[in-house]
């Protein structure tokens, strides 16, 4: 049987990074849901085609190929991963993210992933509509503040100039948003395990996951 793991939670929680090390620890595809987002919303400015344009948005959709390999996002062959994590981009992936059509679309070629490999999926409703019947379902959680630090640093480490405050109000007002949208919004499942990475450092919550999966997997 597949083994699928879900670990939703809102922007900066420590999500992607944690994915990617317990993917390679337990051989897993590790599968970025918010890059999806996030070259829908790439294409979209550089078509200048707004949010509120959903026809527009969904034509877009239909022409775009996604794929991962090694834990980077290949949109029709071209490798976008630096493109899609730009500030400008963060401040307007929850937009284009809070279209039904887009999300029907999107969960749809996550859903075949997930029936091709075994999986870990990270993103905001991954344990709530995307892999409701994930073996493992976590949350991870943190306040915005220490999200908003762990951004800037991981920005300033790439070399791209940023500024605190801004970060922080993105990571504020795209929490509002992901929690708030109509569609499948941003929710702990009532089966995932909620993690407070708030003073923990990366290895704390790998170890904590770890842990939980180990013994189920040996109980299996
Ligand atoms: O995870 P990341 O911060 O890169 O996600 C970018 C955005 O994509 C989120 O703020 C959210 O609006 C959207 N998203 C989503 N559902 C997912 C993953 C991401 O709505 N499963």
């Amino acid at each position: 049987m597949r083994i699928s793991v879900a670990i939703d939670g809102p922007a900066g929680a420590g999500k992607s990074t944690i994915a990617k090390i317990i993917g390679e620890k337990f051989n897993l595809m590790y599968i970025n849901t918010g890059s999806m987002y996030r070259a829908v919303t790439l294409r979209s400015l550089e078509k200048e085609i707004e949010a509120n344009d959903v026809k527009s948005v969904c034509k877009l959709v239909s022409t775009l190929d996604m794929h991962f390999k090694n834990d980077r996002l290949i949109l029709n062959g071209e490798d976008v991963n630096d493109l899609i994590t730009t500030p400008r981009i963060s401040n307007n992936v929850s937009a284009y993210a809070s279209i039904k059509e887009v999300r029907q679309n999107l969960v749809a070629v996550m859903q075949k992933m997930a029936k091709q490999y075994d999986v870990i999926m990270d993103g905001r409703d991954i344990g709530t509509v995307v892999l409701k019947d994930a073996t493992f379902k976590f949350f991870l959680t943190a306040t915005p503040e220490e999200r908003a630090d762990r951004r800037y640093n991981e920005l300033k480490n790439k070399g791209i100039d940023v500024n605190y405050e801004e970060i922080l109000n993105d990571i504020i007002k795209r929490d509002y948003i992901d929690s708030h949208r109509e569609v499948d919004p941003l929710r702990k499942a009532d089966d995932a395990i909620e993690i407070n990475t708030t003073g923990l450092n990366i290895n704390e919550v790998v170890d904590k996951i770890a842990s939980v999966m180990e013994t189920k997997l040996e109980n299996r």
